[in-house]
């Protein structure tokens, strides 16, 4: 997509802080970062979310993840690790390439858990929602 944001980093046409990159895959430092080293890795193909990103793309994609995890675990050292996709707006989603948030985390930086994030239990029973669920085919 030519004037996507992230894609444009992809093609190097915006300058970000690069940490790793393939083929396929491409991370960079967040640019307000919520944490030392907060990273983004991307697809280097464009797609919105998760639901859209082709199959094939799927591993590569989570396997840069690992790989900058890897990295920052031995430069910086953290806890521990947030790991998550904003995937789609009402969850937060500003830019519209598909990204995951890596977010080292440290004892006592005042973070919360992903349970923090919101508190919306379901009317219906578990029960109910997985006969809805697991009647699907998901593959394609
Ligand atoms: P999201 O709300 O999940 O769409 O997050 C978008 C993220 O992209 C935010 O954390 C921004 O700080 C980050 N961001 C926006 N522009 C840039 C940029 N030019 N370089 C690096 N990160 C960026
Ligand atoms: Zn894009």
């Amino acid at each position: 997509m030519a004037d996507c944001l992230f894609c444009r980093i992809a093609r190097k046409e915006i300058l970000s802080e690069i940490i790793y990159e393939d083929d396929r895959v491409l991370a960079f430092l967040d640019i307000e970062p919520l944490a030392p080293g907060h990273a983004l890795v991307v697809p280097k193909i464009h797609v919105y979310g998760l639901l859209e990103l082709p199959d094939g793309e799927v591993e590569p994609l989570f396997l840069g993840v690992k790989l900058v995890m890897k990295k920052i675990q031995q430069a910086l050292k953290p806890d521990a690790f947030t790991v998550g996709i904003n995937n789609g707006r009402v969850s937060g989603q500003a830019v519209d390439h598909l990204h995951v948030h890596v977010i080292p985390r440290f004892a006592g930086d005042g973070g919360g858990s992903l349970h923090a994030l919101v508190h919306n239990p379901p009317q219906e029973s578990l029960s109910e929602i997985k006969d809805k669920l697991w009647k699907l085919e998901a593959r394609d």
